[in-house]
């Protein structure tokens, strides 16, 4: 590269002297050419768009273009004396206005004044205003009489980078046209030109590096070559190129974004670690994370995604690469941990804290399965054809069988509990339970009779077994009940006697009693029990549904709660 004193800035020395060597801004050119070609070149432009796009450099280029001692064709032919001078900024007919500094009404009285005389020597006097929006209200007001009945050796080329600030009176008159931010790729092609210019020898990951630093600025992106430049020597090495213009060595986001999605916690805070190092802000590092995850999600996301990724072609390969084993969910779920722990540094004094705890849960979270699989899951469910959770959680994994691989799964949740024996509370409160004289006795001999006589039998059903001895059974029902009533019926009470006789072989006194919550705890009937038995299915159901990971996931997904669970 050239050195010392002489050194000319990038963007200055390789500022685009014609259309054809402008970057990025193809529409802009052709719709000048076609106007030019067909002679309908309008009186007055409105260039707008980000900084360093190209704003001012098209302006010189068109200015050039019009006053070309060549003809008005539509390529300047940057050898005639008009060409050399409006190049070298020295044209007595080209005026280039700091719209900033030159922003009152002072400033263009005297330009319209200037503008009466016809051109000293050129075709048309060319008025470019940058940053026109600077402009005081009186200024555009006398700007405005001038654009209303402009002489015919007059152009108007404005830029600025806040066109809304115009007023709609300038607005119409001016034919606009709207400068796109430089895609990366096209500034990496421009700067790999420049640096087979300035014989540099430089990688095409640093050249993007630079290019991104720019921001869509072809300026920018310049100004950072400069730095770059101005640094090392015919060499550029990648580490150089990341520290110098404070970018996050790519490697580094490729690194922890593995670690991440490996669920490599130990690589997750040794990559946090490096960042820290190398004197990276946590944040900015965080947000290039962010950046890096999208790019990932877009890639899983969409047929195309050059078409929405400003992105070099060595740069998508990559990242095609880094985003081939994950589903585009697992991406998103992660990515939205990023942007959380993004606006929670920005209030924090423990950034890199708040970053190794997103990350570590990012790491953590279990992979989730396909919506459609999940729905089929919960389907099958509800079907009860699963009944415990053989779901593949490592879908992302191959899964070895017989291995450790079930400490990865969800904490295990309580096997299913169906019709359960009766509870021990209902033998207790029997005052004796002598010989056979147990719960599961009753529950027999109640099925014996439902079988045998099946009205009785629903009576006995809401009987508490009070006493079942040999030759005594005492059975307790509500007092005030249906079924109070019906057992201490003469005919029920020697029909349960016979039954009684029937089951067990041996006579038994048959006694009915009322029984109420004063009267204490008395075992319950088997209605009873069936009902507390069927709650107590729900409430374990309700515990291995809350439990259940696809449940969940299919909760979160979906924003719910569960408000109802029923039995199939
Ligand atoms: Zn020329």
């Amino acid at each position: 590269m050239s050195n010392g004193t002489s050194y000319e800035v990038l963007a200055r020395k390789y500022r685009p002297q014609s259309f054809s060597e402008l970057t990025g801004q193809e529409h802009v050119s052709r719709t000048l050419q076609n106007a030019i070609d067909s002679g309908r070149v309008a009186h007055a432009f409105l260039f707008t768009g980000a900084r360093g796009v190209g704003k001012t450099s098209t302006a010189r280029i068109l200015a050039k273009t019009l006053n070309c001692e060549q003809g008005v064709t539509h390529e300047p032919c940057n050898v005639c004396p008009q060409c050399i001078e409006i190049t070298k900024g020295t044209s007595t007919d080209v005026f280039e206005i700091d719209g900033a500094s030159n922003n009152g009404v002072e400033d263009v009285r005297d330009l319209r004044d200037s503008i009466k005389y016809l051109p000293s020597h050129s075709r048309y006097k060319i008025i470019i205003i940058d940053e026109v929006h600077m402009l005081s209200t009186n200024a555009f007001n006398a700007l405005l009489k001038t654009l209303e009945e402009p002489p015919e050796h007059v152009k108007f080329i404005f830029a600025t980078t806040e066109p809304h600030k115009l007023p709609i009176t300038i607005l119409s008159r001016c034919q606009r046209f709207d400068f796109k931010r430089v895609p990366v790729a096209k500034i990496i092609t421009r700067l790999r030109e420049i640096a087979g210019k300035e014989n540099v020898i430089i990688s095409d990951s640093s050249l993007a590096l630079i290019a991104r630093k720019g921001d869509g600025s072809m300026r920018d992106s310049l100004t950072a070559f400069d730095q770059v430049l101005a640094f090392c020597d015919s060499s550029v090495s990648d580490e150089d190129v990341a520290t110098l213009i404070g970018a996050v060595d790519p490697r580094l986001l490729a690194d922890i974004s593995a670690a991440v999605f490996g669920g490599d916690t130990q690589a997750v805070l040794a990559g946090i670690k490096r960042v820290d190092m190398v004197g990276y802000n946590m944040r900015q590092f965080c947000q290039d994370l962010i950046e890096h995850f999208r790019n990932l999600l877009v890639i899983r996301s969409v047929k195309n995604p050059e078409e929405i990724l400003d992105l070099a072609d060595a740069e998508l390969e990559e990242l095609r690469h880094q985003a081939a084993a994950f589903t585009a969910q697992d991406i998103q779920r992660r990515l939205t941990l990023l942007i959380k722990a993004d606006s929670e540094m920005a209030f924090a004094s423990f950034q890199r804290l708040i970053l190794e705890m997103a990350l570590l849960k990012a790491a953590l979270l279990v992979p989730v399965l396909p919506i459609s699989e999940l729905l089929e899951k919960i389907k099958l469910l509800e079907a009860g054809a699963v009944h415990t959770p053989a779901l593949p959680w490592n879908a992302g994994r191959p899964a070895v069988p017989g291995t450790g691989d079930r400490d990865q799964r969800e904490p295990q949740r309580p096997a299913p509990q169906p019709a359960r024996t009766p509870q021990p509370a209902a033998a207790a409160s029997t005052s004796k339970p002598v010989q056979h004289g147990t719960h599961s006795d009753w529950e027999r001999f109640v099925a014996f009779v439902v079988e045998k006589r099946p009205a009785i039998g629903s009576v006995l059903e809401h009987g508490s077994p009070l006493k079942l001895e040999p030759g005594l059974m005492e059975i307790g029902f509500p007092a005030g009940s249906y079924y109070l009533t019906s057992a201490q019926d003469a005919d029920s009470i020697s029909e349960i006697r016979a039954l009684a006789h029937e089951f067990s072989g041996t006579e038994a006194a048959v006694k009915i009693r009322s029984i109420t919550p004063e009267t204490g705890s008395s075992p319950a009937s088997l209605a009873e029990k069936k009902k507390s038995d069927r709650l107590q299915r729900i409430e374990s159901l309700k515990q291995e549904v809350a439990a259940h990971p696809v449940i969940n996931e299919a909760l979160r997904l979906f924003g719910g709660t569960i408000t109802d669970i029923r039995e199939t």
